[in-house]
């Protein structure tokens, strides 16, 4: 079993462990750069994207992962996690910046502010129907060819993806940490094993 990190800057932390541990996985939280150092893959979670490029840079992480990214470190971000490895992002704060590890551009907030919040059913590619929760997610509206999707929901505004995996860099619009259902996670871990 891979020894998977969970980056505990800022944003829902716990959840992960809890679903990691779940799967019966080594899991370890990473806040500084000898942390990374020993994971062997990393889920950035849900949270506040603009917070947390902030401290990505004053914990001096962000080169390190960056370098990491381009070795090839499996890597699952969830919402601001999607946000921050993405290569463009609308409606972001004007500093804002992201690793441009997946080859999509999403828009902050995406889904509208009535819909700021919501639940659904998913079909995932591989797995079938998954409760999704949406909290102020981005909406992903460019993708590029190397970008495999493994899951769209329609809003009413034409179907866009919230589930990606381009080689071992995996992005989700939704949280799949907040229901009880590991599957996800279960596709994501096993990824890692495949690619080891
Ligand atoms: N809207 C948040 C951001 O821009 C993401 C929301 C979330 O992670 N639930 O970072």
């Amino acid at each position: 079993m891979p020894r998977v990190g969970v980056l505990a800057l800022q944003g829902d932390v716990r959840e992960h462990v809890s679903v990691l541990k779940v799967l019966g996985v080594q899991v370890s939280t990473v806040k500084t750069r000898e942390e990374l150092a020993e994971v062997e893959a990393l889920i950035i979670p849900g949270g506040e994207s603009t917070t947390m490029s902030h401290l990505l840079e004053i914990s001096n992480l962000r080169a390190d992962l960056s370098e990491r990214l381009a070795d090839g470190l499996a890597v699952l971000g969830t919402c601001a996690g999607l946000i921050l490895l993405s290569k463009n992002i609308s409606d972001g704060r004007s500093d804002q910046w992201s690793f441009g590890a997946l080859d999509v551009d999403v828009r902050r907030n995406g889904y509208g502010r009535q819909v700021a919040s919501f639940e659904t059913l998913v079909e995932v590619a591989g797995i079938g129907k998954v409760q999704s929760v949406f909290i102020r997610a981005p909406r992903i509206e460019r993708f590029g060819s190397d970008v495999e999707i493994l899951a769209s929901l329609d809003d009413g505004d034409g179907p866009h993806p919230v589930l990606v995996r381009q080689g071992a860099v995996w992005g989700c619009s939704f949280h799949p940490e907040l229901t009880t259902d590991s599957r996800i996670h279960g596709m994501f871990v096993e990824s890692i094993d495949a690619s080891r």
